[in-house]
Protein backbone atom coordinates (compact mmCIF):
# COMPACT_ATOMS: atom_id res chain seq x y z
CA UNK A 1 0.00 0.00 0.00
CA UNK A 2 2.84 2.60 1.17
CA UNK A 3 6.38 2.59 0.09
CA UNK A 4 7.73 4.64 2.69
CA UNK A 5 6.28 5.43 5.85
CA UNK A 6 7.55 8.42 8.00
CA UNK A 7 7.20 9.00 11.74
CA UNK A 8 7.13 13.42 12.00
CA UNK A 9 6.23 16.20 9.98
CA UNK A 10 8.54 18.45 11.26
CA UNK A 11 11.04 19.82 8.13
CA UNK A 12 13.40 16.15 8.40
CA UNK A 13 9.85 14.23 7.50
CA UNK A 14 8.47 16.82 4.86
CA UNK A 15 11.54 17.23 2.90
CA UNK A 16 11.64 13.46 2.91
CA UNK A 17 7.99 12.35 2.10
CA UNK A 18 8.41 15.66 -0.70
CA UNK A 19 11.35 14.36 -2.29
CA UNK A 20 10.70 10.46 -2.08
CA UNK A 21 6.76 11.29 -3.38
CA UNK A 22 7.99 13.86 -6.49
CA UNK A 23 11.02 12.36 -7.59
CA UNK A 24 11.05 8.52 -6.40
CA UNK A 25 6.82 8.09 -7.47
CA UNK A 26 6.57 7.05 -3.97
CA UNK A 27 3.70 6.38 -1.84
CA UNK A 28 4.25 7.80 1.40
CA UNK A 29 2.10 8.02 4.63
CA UNK A 30 3.27 10.72 7.07
CA UNK A 31 2.01 10.00 10.68
CA UNK A 32 2.30 12.83 13.22
CA UNK A 33 1.57 12.98 17.02
CA UNK A 34 0.66 16.61 17.19
CA UNK A 35 -2.84 17.89 15.61
CA UNK A 36 -0.87 20.42 12.92
CA UNK A 37 2.21 20.00 10.41
CA UNK A 38 5.50 21.60 10.53
CA UNK A 39 7.17 19.82 13.86
CA UNK A 40 8.93 22.96 15.44
CA UNK A 41 8.89 25.47 12.69
CA UNK A 42 4.92 25.46 13.21
CA UNK A 43 3.25 28.97 13.58
CA UNK A 44 -0.11 30.13 13.29
CA UNK A 45 -2.12 33.80 13.96
CA UNK A 46 -2.63 34.15 17.62
CA UNK A 47 -6.47 34.97 18.99
CA UNK A 48 -5.11 38.83 18.15
CA UNK A 49 -4.56 37.71 14.55
CA UNK A 50 -0.65 38.18 15.06
CA UNK A 51 1.36 35.46 13.77
CA UNK A 52 3.59 33.82 15.98
CA UNK A 53 6.35 30.48 16.63
CA UNK A 54 4.52 27.91 18.87
CA UNK A 55 7.58 26.77 19.76
CA UNK A 56 9.74 29.85 19.72
CA UNK A 57 11.48 31.81 16.94
CA UNK A 58 12.53 30.39 13.72
CA UNK A 59 14.63 31.88 11.30
CA UNK A 60 15.46 30.15 8.00
CA UNK A 61 19.34 30.71 7.56
CA UNK A 62 21.45 29.29 4.98
CA UNK A 63 23.77 29.61 2.69
CA UNK A 64 23.01 26.07 0.88
CA UNK A 65 21.77 27.12 -2.15
CA UNK A 66 20.06 23.54 -3.20
CA UNK A 67 18.27 24.22 0.17
CA UNK A 68 16.76 27.61 -0.54
CA UNK A 69 16.02 26.58 -3.81
CA UNK A 70 14.04 23.80 -2.53
CA UNK A 71 11.87 25.44 -0.12
CA UNK A 72 11.67 28.49 -2.48
CA UNK A 73 9.33 26.64 -4.59
CA UNK A 74 6.79 26.52 -1.64
CA UNK A 75 7.03 29.89 -0.26
CA UNK A 76 7.69 33.24 -1.04
CA UNK A 77 9.72 35.08 1.70
CA UNK A 78 10.65 38.01 4.13
CA UNK A 79 14.29 38.41 3.70
CA UNK A 80 16.33 40.26 6.57
CA UNK A 81 19.36 40.54 8.61
CA UNK A 82 18.70 39.07 12.07
CA UNK A 83 20.14 41.02 15.24
CA UNK A 84 19.45 40.07 18.57
CA UNK A 85 20.63 42.52 21.13
CA UNK A 86 21.21 41.19 25.04
CA UNK A 87 20.04 43.35 27.89
CA UNK A 88 23.23 44.10 30.34
CA UNK A 89 22.07 46.57 33.03
CA UNK A 90 20.40 49.19 31.56
CA UNK A 91 21.86 48.66 27.87
CA UNK A 92 21.01 46.44 25.03
CA UNK A 93 24.04 45.41 23.58
CA UNK A 94 24.21 43.61 20.03
CA UNK A 95 25.16 39.66 19.91
CA UNK A 96 27.38 37.93 19.31
CA UNK A 97 29.61 40.67 20.57
CA UNK A 98 31.02 41.92 17.70
CA UNK A 99 32.98 45.40 17.24
CA UNK A 100 30.21 47.64 17.67
CA UNK A 101 29.56 45.81 20.84
CA UNK A 102 32.86 46.73 21.93
CA UNK A 103 32.53 50.41 21.47
CA UNK A 104 29.51 50.37 23.41
CA UNK A 105 30.84 48.86 26.94
CA UNK A 106 34.57 50.59 26.36
CA UNK A 107 35.25 54.16 26.23
CA UNK A 108 36.75 55.09 22.90
CA UNK A 109 40.58 54.90 23.43
CA UNK A 110 40.30 51.96 24.66
CA UNK A 111 38.06 50.58 22.45
CA UNK A 112 40.87 51.47 19.53
CA UNK A 113 43.30 50.36 21.25
CA UNK A 114 41.56 46.73 22.16
CA UNK A 115 40.17 46.88 18.39
CA UNK A 116 43.61 46.45 17.05
CA UNK A 117 44.62 43.95 18.75
CA UNK A 118 41.60 41.69 18.13
CA UNK A 119 42.17 42.30 14.24
CA UNK A 120 45.94 41.56 15.19
CA UNK A 121 45.47 38.33 16.99
CA UNK A 122 42.44 36.76 14.97
CA UNK A 123 42.46 38.86 11.41
CA UNK A 124 39.79 41.21 10.43
CA UNK A 125 36.01 39.23 9.55
CA UNK A 126 37.03 35.88 11.91
CA UNK A 127 34.57 34.40 14.39
CA UNK A 128 36.34 33.14 17.35
CA UNK A 129 34.41 31.44 20.09
CA UNK A 130 34.18 32.34 23.48
CA UNK A 131 35.78 29.39 24.98
CA UNK A 132 38.85 29.36 22.53
CA UNK A 133 39.15 33.30 22.90
CA UNK A 134 39.36 32.66 27.25
CA UNK A 135 42.49 30.81 26.16
CA UNK A 136 44.32 33.84 24.83
CA UNK A 137 46.88 34.58 27.42
CA UNK A 138 47.28 38.75 26.51
CA UNK A 139 45.55 40.74 29.56
CA UNK A 140 43.91 42.75 26.78
CA UNK A 141 42.13 39.76 25.00
CA UNK A 142 41.52 38.31 28.64
CA UNK A 143 39.37 41.05 29.49
CA UNK A 144 37.28 41.50 26.58
CA UNK A 145 37.00 37.25 26.76
CA UNK A 146 35.89 37.63 30.31
CA UNK A 147 33.48 40.63 30.15
CA UNK A 148 31.66 38.46 27.45
CA UNK A 149 32.09 35.36 28.93
CA UNK A 150 30.63 36.93 32.25
CA UNK A 151 27.89 39.15 30.71
CA UNK A 152 26.60 36.91 27.49
CA UNK A 153 27.40 33.70 28.28
CA UNK A 154 27.60 32.70 31.57
CA UNK A 155 24.44 33.18 33.29
CA UNK A 156 22.41 32.45 29.76
CA UNK A 157 23.79 29.19 29.19
CA UNK A 158 23.32 28.38 33.00
CA UNK A 159 19.63 29.00 32.48
CA UNK A 160 19.64 27.19 29.31
CA UNK A 161 21.61 24.28 30.01
CA UNK A 162 21.90 23.79 33.85
CA UNK A 163 25.61 23.78 33.61
CA UNK A 164 28.27 26.59 32.52
CA UNK A 165 29.82 26.59 29.29
CA UNK A 166 32.57 24.54 30.33
CA UNK A 167 30.42 22.11 31.18
CA UNK A 168 28.62 21.69 27.43
CA UNK A 169 29.76 21.10 24.45
CA UNK A 170 31.90 23.86 23.04
CA UNK A 171 29.58 23.32 19.94
CA UNK A 172 27.32 24.49 21.36
CA UNK A 173 28.46 28.25 22.57
CA UNK A 174 30.51 27.95 19.16
CA UNK A 175 27.06 28.16 17.52
CA UNK A 176 27.44 32.32 18.59
CA UNK A 177 31.23 33.51 18.35
CA UNK A 178 32.82 36.99 19.07
CA UNK A 179 32.97 38.59 15.90
CA UNK A 180 35.43 40.98 14.95
CA UNK A 181 33.62 42.95 12.76
CA UNK A 182 30.61 45.61 12.81
CA UNK A 183 28.45 43.01 11.69
CA UNK A 184 25.58 42.54 14.03
CA UNK A 185 23.81 40.46 12.26
CA UNK A 186 23.66 36.99 14.07
CA UNK A 187 23.93 34.60 11.69
CA UNK A 188 26.51 34.86 9.09
CA UNK A 189 24.82 32.94 6.32
CA UNK A 190 23.79 34.65 2.80
CA UNK A 191 19.87 34.02 3.39
CA UNK A 192 18.41 34.75 6.15
CA UNK A 193 14.77 34.68 6.02
CA UNK A 194 11.20 33.66 7.09
CA UNK A 195 8.34 32.30 4.99
CA UNK A 196 6.49 35.55 3.65
CA UNK A 197 3.13 33.59 4.87
CA UNK A 198 4.42 31.94 7.84
CA UNK A 199 5.95 27.84 7.68
CA UNK A 200 2.92 26.29 8.49
CA UNK A 201 1.20 27.47 4.71
CA UNK A 202 5.33 26.23 3.39
CA UNK A 203 4.69 22.86 4.71
CA UNK A 204 1.22 22.42 3.46
CA UNK A 205 2.23 23.48 0.32
CA UNK A 206 5.44 20.45 0.49
CA UNK A 207 3.06 17.80 1.30
CA UNK A 208 0.35 18.94 -0.59
CA UNK A 209 1.32 15.85 -3.45
CA UNK A 210 -1.05 12.94 -5.05
CA UNK A 211 1.82 10.38 -3.47
CA UNK A 212 1.18 11.69 0.31
CA UNK A 213 -1.12 11.05 2.40
CA UNK A 214 -0.52 12.76 6.28
CA UNK A 215 -2.24 11.07 9.58
CA UNK A 216 -2.40 14.21 12.34
CA UNK A 217 -3.17 13.75 15.71
CA UNK A 218 -1.27 9.93 15.91
CA UNK A 219 1.20 8.74 18.05
CA UNK A 220 3.14 6.15 15.43
CA UNK A 221 3.00 3.15 18.30
CA UNK A 222 -0.95 3.47 17.99
CA UNK A 223 -0.25 2.28 14.37
CA UNK A 224 3.74 0.91 14.07
CA UNK A 225 4.29 -2.35 16.08
CA UNK A 226 7.85 -4.10 15.99
CA UNK A 227 8.87 -7.20 16.45
CA UNK A 228 11.93 -9.94 15.36
CA UNK A 229 13.25 -7.63 13.16
CA UNK A 230 9.70 -6.50 11.87
CA UNK A 231 7.94 -3.52 11.04
CA UNK A 232 4.14 -4.13 10.92
CA UNK A 233 1.77 -1.16 10.37
CA UNK A 234 -1.73 -1.78 11.92
CA UNK A 235 -0.96 -5.78 12.29
CA UNK A 236 0.04 -6.32 9.19
CA UNK A 237 4.04 -6.02 8.03
CA UNK A 238 5.63 -3.59 6.50
CA UNK A 239 7.87 -3.85 3.76
CA UNK A 240 8.38 -0.60 2.96
CA UNK A 241 11.08 2.01 4.12
CA UNK A 242 10.40 3.19 7.24
CA UNK A 243 11.65 6.54 8.35
CA UNK A 244 11.66 7.80 12.18
CA UNK A 245 12.00 11.36 13.17
CA UNK A 246 10.96 11.23 16.83
CA UNK A 247 13.09 11.03 19.97
CA UNK A 248 14.58 6.97 19.64
CA UNK A 249 14.36 6.30 23.61
CA UNK A 250 10.45 6.72 23.49
CA UNK A 251 10.10 4.32 20.41
CA UNK A 252 11.62 1.83 22.73
CA UNK A 253 10.01 2.68 25.77
CA UNK A 254 13.48 3.91 27.38
CA UNK A 255 14.20 0.47 28.19
CA UNK A 256 18.03 1.65 28.70
CA UNK A 257 17.07 5.08 30.92
CA UNK A 258 15.89 8.17 28.75
CA UNK A 259 17.88 10.00 26.82
CA UNK A 260 18.56 14.06 28.80
CA UNK A 261 16.74 16.36 26.34
CA UNK A 262 16.37 20.23 27.35
CA UNK A 263 13.13 21.81 27.11
CA UNK A 264 11.21 25.34 27.29
CA UNK A 265 8.40 26.46 28.70
CA UNK A 266 6.88 28.86 26.25
CA UNK A 267 5.08 32.03 27.88
CA UNK A 268 3.08 34.36 25.48
CA UNK A 269 1.77 37.63 26.41
CA UNK A 270 -0.81 39.66 23.98
CA UNK A 271 -0.15 43.72 24.65
CA UNK A 272 -1.92 46.81 23.31
CA UNK A 273 0.49 48.79 22.83
CA UNK A 274 2.01 49.17 19.38
CA UNK A 275 6.13 47.60 20.37
CA UNK A 276 7.20 46.32 23.14
CA UNK A 277 10.80 45.97 23.01
CA UNK A 278 11.34 47.29 19.31
CA UNK A 279 13.90 44.39 18.65
CA UNK A 280 12.56 40.54 17.04
CA UNK A 281 14.80 38.89 19.91
CA UNK A 282 16.51 40.08 23.00
CA UNK A 283 18.46 37.93 24.88
CA UNK A 284 18.44 38.11 28.87
CA UNK A 285 21.93 37.39 29.88
CA UNK A 286 22.70 38.78 33.25
CA UNK A 287 19.35 38.57 34.94
CA UNK A 288 15.87 37.35 34.72
CA UNK A 289 14.66 32.85 34.39
CA UNK A 290 13.70 33.17 31.31
CA UNK A 291 16.49 33.10 28.49
CA UNK A 292 15.03 35.38 25.48
CA UNK A 293 11.97 37.42 24.94
CA UNK A 294 10.65 37.16 21.61
CA UNK A 295 8.41 40.13 19.83
CA UNK A 296 6.88 38.11 16.76
CA UNK A 297 6.09 41.10 14.66
CA UNK A 298 9.58 42.39 14.55
CA UNK A 299 10.67 39.35 13.19
CA UNK A 300 7.96 38.60 10.96
CA UNK A 301 7.57 41.96 9.65
CA UNK A 302 3.55 41.94 10.14
CA UNK A 303 2.21 45.11 9.92
CA UNK A 304 -1.62 44.40 9.68
CA UNK A 305 -2.59 44.07 13.10
CA UNK A 306 -3.25 46.00 16.48
CA UNK A 307 -0.89 45.63 19.83
CA UNK A 308 1.98 42.95 19.74
CA UNK A 309 2.76 39.48 21.18
CA UNK A 310 5.95 38.04 22.89
CA UNK A 311 6.99 34.95 24.36
CA UNK A 312 9.45 34.12 26.78
CA UNK A 313 11.27 31.31 27.00
CA UNK A 314 11.81 29.48 30.78
CA UNK A 315 14.31 26.53 29.74
CA UNK A 316 14.05 23.25 32.15
CA UNK A 317 15.35 20.04 32.45
CA UNK A 318 12.57 17.07 30.07
CA UNK A 319 11.20 14.55 32.39
CA UNK A 320 8.76 13.29 29.87
CA UNK A 321 6.28 14.34 31.65
CA UNK A 322 2.55 14.57 29.19
CA UNK A 323 2.72 17.91 28.38
CA UNK A 324 6.63 18.14 27.92
CA UNK A 325 8.31 18.27 24.50
CA UNK A 326 12.06 17.54 23.92
CA UNK A 327 14.17 20.39 22.61
CA UNK A 328 17.57 20.23 22.98
CA UNK A 329 19.85 17.18 22.91
CA UNK A 330 22.64 17.23 25.64
CA UNK A 331 25.49 16.64 23.69
CA UNK A 332 28.33 14.81 25.78
CA UNK A 333 30.12 11.54 25.52
CA UNK A 334 28.06 9.25 28.24
CA UNK A 335 24.43 10.70 26.13
CA UNK A 336 25.62 9.80 23.22
CA UNK A 337 26.66 6.50 24.65
CA UNK A 338 22.94 5.72 25.41
CA UNK A 339 22.23 7.05 21.88
CA UNK A 340 23.94 4.33 20.56
CA UNK A 341 22.21 2.07 22.14
CA UNK A 342 19.47 2.78 21.18
CA UNK A 343 20.38 3.29 17.67
CA UNK A 344 21.65 -0.58 17.72
CA UNK A 345 17.75 -1.85 18.09
CA UNK A 346 16.92 -0.51 15.19
CA UNK A 347 19.65 -1.81 13.03
CA UNK A 348 17.87 -5.09 13.74
CA UNK A 349 15.09 -3.39 11.41
CA UNK A 350 16.97 -2.94 7.62
CA UNK A 351 14.65 -0.06 6.30
CA UNK A 352 14.50 1.22 9.76
CA UNK A 353 16.24 4.90 8.97
CA UNK A 354 16.95 7.57 12.14
CA UNK A 355 16.25 11.20 10.67
CA UNK A 356 16.12 14.40 12.34
CA UNK A 357 17.25 16.45 15.51
CA UNK A 358 15.27 13.92 17.74
CA UNK A 359 16.03 10.60 15.91
CA UNK A 360 19.79 11.46 15.42
CA UNK A 361 20.32 13.30 18.88
CA UNK A 362 21.94 16.00 17.02
CA UNK A 363 21.65 20.29 17.40
CA UNK A 364 20.62 20.74 13.57
CA UNK A 365 19.39 23.79 12.14
CA UNK A 366 16.72 23.90 9.40
CA UNK A 367 18.78 23.78 6.66
CA UNK A 368 20.92 21.39 7.95
CA UNK A 369 18.12 19.02 8.56
CA UNK A 370 16.52 19.81 5.20
CA UNK A 371 19.58 18.89 3.56
CA UNK A 372 20.10 15.32 5.56
CA UNK A 373 16.69 15.06 4.51
CA UNK A 374 17.72 14.80 1.02
CA UNK A 375 20.83 12.91 1.16
CA UNK A 376 18.37 9.82 2.71
CA UNK A 377 15.74 10.15 0.28
CA UNK A 378 18.45 10.49 -2.13
CA UNK A 379 20.00 7.20 -1.04
CA UNK A 380 16.73 5.20 -0.60
CA UNK A 381 15.78 6.69 -4.67
CA UNK A 382 19.51 4.63 -5.92
P1 LIG B 1 10.73 18.47 14.65
O1 LIG B 1 10.46 19.81 14.09
O2 LIG B 1 10.81 18.33 16.12
O3 LIG B 1 9.65 17.45 14.08
C1 LIG B 1 9.51 16.14 14.57
C2 LIG B 1 8.03 15.79 14.52
O4 LIG B 1 7.87 14.41 14.85
C3 LIG B 1 7.21 16.57 15.52
O5 LIG B 1 6.16 17.25 14.87
C4 LIG B 1 6.70 15.52 16.49
O6 LIG B 1 5.41 15.79 16.97
C5 LIG B 1 6.71 14.27 15.61
N1 LIG B 1 6.80 13.04 16.39
C6 LIG B 1 7.71 12.74 17.35
N2 LIG B 1 7.46 11.54 17.88
C7 LIG B 1 6.38 11.04 17.24
C8 LIG B 1 5.63 9.85 17.34
N3 LIG B 1 5.95 8.91 18.23
N4 LIG B 1 4.57 9.67 16.52
C9 LIG B 1 4.21 10.63 15.62
N5 LIG B 1 4.87 11.79 15.50
C10 LIG B 1 5.94 12.00 16.30
N6 LIG B 1 16.52 26.20 13.42
C11 LIG B 1 16.82 27.19 12.54
O7 LIG B 1 17.33 26.91 11.45
N7 LIG B 1 16.59 28.51 12.83
C12 LIG B 1 16.04 28.89 14.02
O8 LIG B 1 15.84 30.08 14.25
C13 LIG B 1 15.71 27.88 14.97
N8 LIG B 1 15.17 28.21 16.15
C14 LIG B 1 14.85 27.23 17.04
C15 LIG B 1 14.26 27.60 18.25
C16 LIG B 1 13.92 26.62 19.17
C17 LIG B 1 13.30 27.03 20.47
C18 LIG B 1 14.15 25.26 18.87
C19 LIG B 1 13.79 24.19 19.86
C20 LIG B 1 14.73 24.88 17.67
C21 LIG B 1 15.09 25.86 16.74
N9 LIG B 1 15.63 25.52 15.52
C22 LIG B 1 15.97 26.53 14.62
C23 LIG B 1 15.87 24.12 15.13
C24 LIG B 1 14.71 23.58 14.31
O9 LIG B 1 13.52 23.61 15.11
C25 LIG B 1 15.03 22.15 13.90
O10 LIG B 1 16.18 22.11 13.12
C26 LIG B 1 13.93 21.48 13.12
O11 LIG B 1 12.66 21.73 13.63
C27 LIG B 1 14.18 20.00 13.14
O12 LIG B 1 13.21 19.36 12.38
P2 LIG B 1 12.80 17.86 12.67
O13 LIG B 1 11.85 17.50 11.60
O14 LIG B 1 14.01 17.04 12.88
O15 LIG B 1 12.10 17.88 14.12
N1 LIG C 1 24.44 31.74 24.30
C1 LIG C 1 24.63 32.54 25.41
N2 LIG C 1 24.21 33.83 25.36
C2 LIG C 1 23.60 34.37 24.29
C3 LIG C 1 23.40 33.56 23.16
C4 LIG C 1 23.83 32.24 23.21
O1 LIG C 1 25.15 32.08 26.41
O2 LIG C 1 23.24 35.56 24.32
C5 LIG C 1 24.92 30.35 24.34
C6 LIG C 1 23.92 29.43 25.07
O3 LIG C 1 24.65 28.40 25.70
C7 LIG C 1 23.10 28.91 23.90
C8 LIG C 1 24.18 28.73 22.84
O4 LIG C 1 25.06 29.83 23.03
O5 LIG C 1 22.45 27.72 24.23
C9 LIG C 1 23.70 28.68 21.42
O6 LIG C 1 22.90 29.82 21.16
P1 LIG C 1 21.80 29.82 20.01
O7 LIG C 1 21.24 31.19 19.92
O8 LIG C 1 22.38 29.23 18.79
O9 LIG C 1 20.71 28.85 20.63
P2 LIG C 1 19.28 28.40 20.06
O10 LIG C 1 18.73 29.54 19.27
O11 LIG C 1 19.56 27.18 19.25
O12 LIG C 1 18.52 28.12 21.31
Amino acid sequence: MYDVIIVGAGIAGATAARKLAEEGNKKVLVIERRNHIGGNCYDLPDEHGILIHEYGPHIFHTDDERVREFLSRFTEWYDFGHEVVAKVGDKLIPVPFNLNTLHMVYDKEKADRLEKKLIAEYGEGSRVPIMKLRENEDPDVREIAEYVYQNVFLRYTMKQWGQTPEEISPEVTGRVPVVISYDNRYFKDKYQSVPLHGFTPMFEKMLDHENIEVILGTDCKEVLSFTDGNVYFKGEQFHGDLIYTGAIDELFDCRFGRLPYRSLDFQFEHLNQDSFQGHSVVNYTVSEDFTRITEFKFLTGQKDCDGTTIVREYPFAYTGAAGETPYYAILNDENRALYNQYKELTDAFGKFHLLGRLAEYKYYNIDAMTAKAFELADNLMK
